[in-house]
């Protein structure tokens, strides 16, 4: 499959191996949500020139959380492209000092072998990176036609999930869930509760597209998948 995908019209998915980054188009400007792993900066101005743009036209990149899968690249792109950067202030704090391990994390039943595996193994940190402009719960960013800010907790204490009013909604999940062969946990909470109760969050909101850090986009009837697998009337509670 192509890296870069384009999951709805001005909607592209770039995959990075392990994790996906995603390039909004909206008036020639470019939006990046997530930055990949420490190296990936060349791939996604890449990306941005196979769109038939500059890297000066990304000119906003919002980090949905900390994790240097998705911080990893930041501050080499802001470097790069001069864009204004966007986080939620709990986990901007960690990118800004460098406390990469700072939060104490335990593996989602059922993903002990990967997180021992990914998490626990020796891996490159990223540079600190300066964030701009702090998000919280419910601001609507004025970028791509508006951007709401989803606080979704339990992964990552200062994680946000993105709700994009184009194509019926489009929801950007971020580690909220996974959906690598059906919707599923993220590989590692902060708190397994709070996890939980952000998924539920998601799935009582309205959209129609969902895109995930790990998996694949669910291009049609997404907030009825998220709904089925974690709404009130889910039929069988799981994990
Ligand atoms: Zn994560
Ligand atoms: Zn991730």
């Amino acid at each position: 499959m192509n890296a870069l995908v384009t999951v709805a019209p001005g909607l592209h998915q770039l995959s990075l191996g392990m994790v996906n980054v995603f390039l909004l188009e909206h008036d020639r400007q470019l939006v990046l949500i997530d930055t990949g792993v420490p190296g990936s900066e060349a791939r996604i101005l890449d990306a941005a020139r196979t769109l038939g743009r500059q890297p000066q036209d990304v000119r906003h990149i919002v980090v949905t959380h900390f994790h240097p899968d998705h911080a990893g690249s930041l501050a080499a792109l802001q470097d790069l492209t001069g864009a204004t950067t966007y986080m939620h202030p709990l986990d901007a704090r960690i990118v800004r000092e460098g406390l990469w391990r700072e939060r104490v994390v335990t593996p989602a039943p059922g993903f002990e072998e990967m997180f021992a595996r990914v998490v626990v193994a020796e891996q490159a940190f990223p540079r600190t990176a300066v964030v701009d402009e702090e998000v919280l719960a419910d601001d609507v960013l004025p970028i791509a036609g508006g951007l709401k800010v989803i606080h979704v907790p339990g992964h990552s204490a200062g994680q946000i999930a993105l709700l994009w009013s184009e194509h019926g909604g489009v929801l950007f999940a971020a580690d909220a869930a996974g959906n690598m062969q059906g919707l599923h946990d993220p590989i590692l909470f902060e708190d397994a509760e709070v996890g939980r109760r952000s998924q539920r969050q998601l799935a009582a909101l309205n959209f129609e597209v969902a895109t995930f850090g790990h998996g694949d986009a669910i291009r049609a009837g997404a907030a009825g998948v998220f709904k089925r697998r974690w709404g009130d009337g889910a039929a069988v509670p799981k994990g």
